[in-house]
């Protein structure tokens, strides 16, 4: 079965599912989103790219933009970061602050907000947040192939206004002196990074640097962010997402998910409805469907 055959079929049965979870409702942004959509797309190794669905629909990637941030920061800072963020799954919660105290403000991964706090504030470096961001926003249209990515303004703005654990979480890891910048600094260039509104289709080959099909960053800390993403991508769900889908994935509150067919695709899914842990409902089941139907899971 040809693939753009297996990703009409999957959207077609995404669209008569009745349980699609509940759509984020602290921003009255991302609660205003219809829950009925539903976008999927792949590029693949041969340079082309299939999508159904709702496909070019921009959506919040949130919690996908980790992944870029992490790609920044190491960039920047090399290994030096894992001084600053562990490499562990959380077990806990997306935005807890339970371990923090216990643990001495060193976040278990680049992916739980804490820890994407500090990955931030790595990436950020002492400039002024604008230029980090506008250094985000030109990896990913690079990555993308696409001019067309921007930050939604109004979607920044409700994080600032209701990001008040975010607040928290840095400034708990700015008094164990894990933050450099100013904590609202810092915050301010991850909530518009939360912001970057992107399709399907764009997050697709934006993501094609981490399945080896672009070179973009070095090899080895491709890999790395891959196990990073299999391991903690999907938060107290990452060991349920590994199970079912086979494949390294972020996901975020947006309801979008971006995972990784080693040497074999680049594939973004989106629908807004969320499980409890935060984590795109049908998104999680399309993958699942997805690497059944090809074989692509990571695990045989
Ligand atoms: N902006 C959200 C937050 O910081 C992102 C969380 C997510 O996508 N999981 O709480």
């Amino acid at each position: 079965m040809s693939l753009s055959t297996i990703l009409g079929e999957i959207a077609q049965e995404m669209a008569a599912r009745t349980d699609r979870g509940q759509v984020a409702d602290y921003i009255p942004q991302l609660a205003a989103v219809d829950p009925d959509q539903f976008g999927i797309s792949v590029c693949l190794a041969d340079g082309t790219q299939q999508s159904a669905g709702d496909s070019a629909t921009p959506f919040s990637i949130q919690s996908i933009s980790k992944v870029f941030a992490l790609a920044l920061a190491l960039g920047r800072l090399g290994d030096q970061l894992w001084s600053r963020v562990r490499r562990e799954p959380s077990g806990l919660a997306f935005n807890s602050i339970l371990q923090l105290e216990s643990e001495q403000g060193i976040p278990r991964n680049p992916f739980v907000n804490a820890g994407a706090i500090v990955t931030t504030d790595a990436a950020l470096g002492q400039r002024p947040p604008k230029e980090y961001l506008a250094e985000l926003l030109t990896f990913l249209r690079s990555a993308a192939g696409d001019e067309d990515i921007h930050i939604d303004r109004a979607v920044a703005r409700s994080e600032t206004e209701t990001g008040h654990r975010n607040f928290a979480l840095a400034h708990f890891l700015k008094a164990h002196g894990n933050l450099t910048n100013p904590p609202e600094l810092t915050l301010g260039a991850y909530f518009h990074q939360c912001a970057i509104a992107m399709s399907v289709e764009q997050l697709a080959r934006a993501g094609r640097f981490l399945a080896g099909l672009q070179h973009l960053i070095a090899r080895e800390r491709v890999r790395r962010i891959n196990a990073l993403m299999l391991t903690c991508g999907h938060y107290d769900a990452s060991g349920d997402f590994a199970f079912r889908v086979g494949l390294p994935g972020k996901s975020g509150v947006g309801g979008g998910i971006l995972a990784i067919a080693p040497g074999k695709a680049s594939i973004a899914v989106w629908s807004p409805g969320l499980t409890q842990q935060g984590n795109s409902r049908l998104g999680t089941e399309a993958l699942e469907l997805l690497t059944r139907r090809t074989g692509w899971s990571i695990f045989g």
